[in-house]
């Protein structure tokens, strides 16, 4: 199982929010979202993919220095 915001693995329930092993999200992103609105969660998300794949192409847009 892994953190559906973060990707983290989760193994023991200490690594699930609230310790609840059905949980989709890791003990550390349930504290910092507000994981009983869908809505944030769901921003959240976004933005978390939208800064890692900027990040990824601001890294693969560098010029190419032939
Ligand atoms: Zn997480």
């Amino acid at each position: 199982m892994e953190c559906y915001v973060c990707g983290m693995t989760m193994t023991k329930p200490d690594d699930f929010a609230n310790g609840d092993t059905h949980s989709n999200y890791c003990v550390y992103c349930a504290s910092e979202q507000k994981i009983k609105s869908g809505g944030t969660v769901r921003e959240s998300i976004i933005q978390f993919w939208l800064s890692r794949y900027e990040s990824v192409s601001n890294h693969e847009s560098e010029p190419i220095s032939t």
